[in-house]
């Protein structure tokens, strides 16, 4: 029988960055409420599993030590210049008084589903606490402390295994880019709001990787405005042939939900029409699979988007077990209760030109400069 994974707990809901701060680890619990009332969380193949924690020394297959050690000192308290330097006790990446602790419990859960994936009869992982994508080797950056990606990526690679690595989230992965920008061991493709309007800057169509790994960065850019039917054409024109051509033993797939029209920090304009087929394309292109949360910012949207997402990968429908009991009355009346799907969306006019015009022009890039090194012809 093969296992679909939750790595899911309670207690890495209640850590928070700071109560201003657009992160919050409590968007799992939500989507927890969201599987229970869905009936989607009751399978003889799942399993919900709190990470046990991952050993501190396979951090350092990606960190180095003395930014290890900063985020310790960070967590108790102390403050030094040097970590102002590391990207620590800024806006972005304040330091709270368990920073570390849930750093390392968050990343955990991304390194324990590879583990299910490797080892055991699991076909399907995923860590909704997982995906920091931006974190660097010795830095903080863009909320993200510990890059689990990258450190899971990394050990996943020392043992022999294929990976292809799929961001969806509406930032660059610039952190995972950076990791395995020259080697071949990795295709890294990442679908993005162009770094001319979004965080962090990065993330465009040249940055195609270098020495053995060029040809193997594969980046995306979408114009801020960009519907389902754009981003969709994207997608299906590069991502399936460049997977298929790849044969990845394993997708590590960064679900990240601020592509959605409703996020507050991103400009795409996403619906949950557009995010479910693009999950459902990944889980047919995947032998396994390692799905990671990542952003989202709006927290009802992005619990629902999940919900979506962990029904499609499981292969289930969602069924409202309460329907006919007024939605609101389980989230109160500041967060939408209302269904996980949300009606077509589409952009028209000169906006919709512009938008279809940036993606033909990336498809085009991609096509003539990454699809021969991979012998793919289009
Ligand atoms: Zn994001």
């Amino acid at each position: 029988m093969l296992i679909n994974a939750l790595l899911y707990s309670y207690d890495l809901t209640q850590h928070e960055y700071r109560p201003s701060h657009p992160f919050k680890p409590a968007r799992a619990r939500l989507m927890y409420e969201l599987l229970n009332r869905y009936g989607l969380i009751s399978e003889e193949n799942q399993r919900i599993i709190a990470p046990p924690l991952m050993n501190e020394e396979l951090l350092y297959l990606f960190h180095t030590r003395g930014y290890i050690e900063l985020l310790k000192k960070g967590e108790k308290g102390e403050f030094s210049v040097e970590m102002l330097h590391a990207g620590l006790g800024t806006e972005d990446n304040p330091l709270f008084k368990t920073m570390y602790q849930y750093a390392i419990a968050a990343s955990s859960g991304t390194y324990e589903g590879a583990m299910m994936l490797y080892r055991e009869n699991a076909r399907f992982a995923f860590n909704p606490f997982g995906g920091f994508h931006h974190a660097g080797r010795d830095r903080a950056e863009g909320f993200c402390y510990l890059n689990d990606i990258a450190v899971t990526i990394t050990d996943l690679i020392k043992k022999g295994q294929r990976v292809a690595y799929v961001d969806i989230d509406a930032h660059h992965g610039n952190g995972v880019q950076d990791a395995f920008y020259e080697t071949d061991r990795v295709l890294n493709i990442s679908l993005h709001e162009s770094g001319e309007t979004l965080y962090p800057g990065t993330g465009f169509e040249v940055e195609t990787g270098t020495k053995e790994g060029a040809g193997y960065n594969v980046n995306i850019p979408l114009r801020a405005g960009t519907d389902d039917e754009v981003y969709l054409f994207a997608f299906e024109s590069l991502v399936p042939p460049l997977i298929k051509s790849f044969k990845p033993d394993v997708v590590v797939a960064n679900i990240g939900c601020d592509t959605h029209r409703d996020d507050p920090l991103a400009h795409l304009s996403l619906t949950s029409n557009g995010y479910k087929k693009v999950i459902s394309i990944i889980n047919d292109l995947s032998p396994k699979i390692l799905a990671l949360g990542a952003g989202g910012y709006n927290l009802f949207r992005t619990a629902a988007l999940w919900t979506l997402a962990w029904a499609a990968f499981c292969g289930l429908q969602p069924h409202d077990l309460h329907a006919g009991i007024v939605g609101g009355m389980m989230y109160g009346p500041e967060i939408n209760a209302g269904q996980l799907d949300d009606p077509p969306f589409v952009v028209e006019g000169r906006e919709k030109e512009q938008c279809l015009a940036h993606a033909r022009r990336v498809i085009d890039f991609v096509k003539d400069n990454i699809f021969p090194v991979h012998g793919i012809t289009s």
